[in-house]
């Protein structure tokens, strides 16, 4: 079983959701950079002020903002992990590889997740995001409408500041650019799993399973 895990993919191609799957049945830490971000700018801390400078745009935070985070998250837990949205970059990505070389525990295996754009859009329009529990639901799946309350909670969903048109197009910019190179940079150390995620998330998730448990 793979316990140190990275996921990549372009937005709302199921990265949260299937980190939250695999924290169900696994029980590993899902850390999410853009979650704790977002946890940072709502307290407003110097380090989620800054970033939401550039989160609300759509676009990627500094390498160093974000490597900071994630170390700090590496010292204060053990050697097992799923990073959902992390790394985002080729820089990241060498960070990471650093950072875990050093505490002798290196990454096990970057699942990559193939998305249409079509599928995208239509995904960014239908999420909502639970304030209270941080859980991520869909209008038209497990909610009716925008006011409904959290199915699992009952707290107070609200959208993501950045899921409109103008950011998602920033988003994908920056996704081409900046994030699909990892996959190359996986490919290359043998890291590399490429996870199709059109599907419904409990069919995607049968394939992350069975990647996790090979
Ligand atoms: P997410 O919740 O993963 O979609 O992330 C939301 C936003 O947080 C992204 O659009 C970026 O602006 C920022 N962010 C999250 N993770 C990273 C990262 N690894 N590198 C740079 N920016 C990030």
């Amino acid at each position: 079983m793979k316990k140190r895990i990275v996921l990549l993919g372009p937005p709302a191609s199921g990265k949260g959701t299937q980190a939250e799957m695999i924290h169900a049945k696994y029980h590993l830490e899902t850390p999410s950079v853009g979650a704790i971000l977002r946890e940072a700018a709502a307290a407003g801390t110097e380090l989620g002020l800054a970033a939401e400078t550039f989160t609300k745009e759509g676009r990627l935070v500094p390498d160093e903002m974000i490597v900071g985070v994630v170390k700090g998250w590496l010292d204060e837990h053990d050697d097992a992990f799923v990073f959902d949205g992390f790394p985002r970059t080729v820089g990241q990505g060498a960070a990471l590889e650093r950072m875990l070389v050093e505490r002798k525990s290196p990454l096990e295996i970057a699942l990559a997740f193939d998305i249409d754009m079509g599928e995208i859009k239509q995904r960014v329009a239908r999420r909502m995001v639970c304030g209270q529990c941080g859980g991520i639901v869909s209008i038209g799946w497990q909610i009716e409408r925008a006011e409904s309350p959290c199915p699992r909670c009952g707290g107070a969903l609200h959208r993501r500041k950045d899921d409109t048109l103008e950011a998602l197009e920033q988003r994908m910019a920056e996704y081409h650019e900046k994030t699909e190179p990892l996959i190359p940079f996986y490919e290359s150390r043998g890291l590399l799993r490429r996870i199709p995620a059109q599907d419904r998330p409990e069919a995607v998730f049968t394939q992350v399973a069975a990647a996790l448990e090979s």
